[in-house]
């Protein structure tokens, strides 16, 4: 599929400067690909800490110590959402009601399919709060969640495609693994759990927690403000592999 730039939306005038529009302008050749986290990296905030307040099933100060090193955020959600006592049509339409997209993204994976660039979330959320919010925006996108049977004496997760993994190891193999084919990875993410796979990817996008993370560290990463920047960054490479 051939795309102009123009048609691209590009936001970035710097580029736009540098790089004057060619006439046509080819798929970005497949040397990129894309991982991204998905609470507070896609969404706006974490959909579910918001759950959880929401229906008391944590405090915040709960929530805030899962973010300590060390933490198995899977094992903490396991056990957090035992303690949610709320009807599947109730968490559903808080999640609707609350939810909100990070800037860029709602075109951000047909971007990606339409020039060739793997795309895919690994998160350590679950499907019962991440389907309606791909439903609602009509999103495609590979991706790995944790799956959820809410019940009456809680909502009961297992994460089958993490194995014996911990969610950091996983995250940081599927960046891994896009390396081992071949492509340079960007990664997008905003907690403890994704430095990782920070450490793995070539570029980095952060926010919140995982962008302080990075600067005490010394890893070098953009702040990750919303999805344009993600789009103009692939556009950027995009050129520069055709000169
Ligand atoms: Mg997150």
């Amino acid at each position: 599929m051939t795309l102009r730039l123009k048609d691209r939306g590009c936001r970035n005038k710097e580029l736009l400067v540098r790089n004057p529009i060619p006439s046509t302008l080819p798929p970005i050749p497949c040397s990129w690909a894309v991982v991204s986290d998905f609470d507070g990296t896609i969404t706006l905030c974490d959909v579910g800490d918001s759950i959880l307040l929401h229906f008391d099933a944590a405090t915040k100060k709960e929530i805030e110590d899962s973010y300590a090193f060390g933490v198995n955020m899977c094992e903490w959600m396991r056990k957090v959402f035992l303690k949610l006592r709320a009807p599947k049509e109730k968490i559903q339409a808080h999640v609707l009601a609350s939810t909100r997209l990070r800037n860029g993204f709602k075109s951000f994976p047909a971007f990606c399919a339409a020039n060739s660039v793997p795309f895919e979330i690994a998160s350590g959320g679950i499907d019962l709060y991440a389907e309606p919010v791909f439903s609602k925006h009509r999103l495609k996108a590979k991706s790995f969640f944790g799956k959820a049977r809410v019940a009456g004496n809680g909502v009961k997760i297992t994460y089958p495609f993490l194995k014996k993994n911990t969610l950091d190891d996983f995250k940081a193999h599927r960046v891994l693994r896009l390396r081992r084919l071949g492509y340079k990875v960007i990664f997008c993410g905003d907690g403890t759990t994704d430095l990782k796979a920070a450490r793995a990817a070539d570029k980095v996008f952060a926010a919140k927690k995982l962008f302080g993370h990075c600067r005490a560290l010394g890893l070098k990463a953009t702040r990750l403000k919303n999805f344009h920047q993600v789009r103009d960054f692939l556009i950027q490479e995009g050129l520069k592999a055709e000169d």
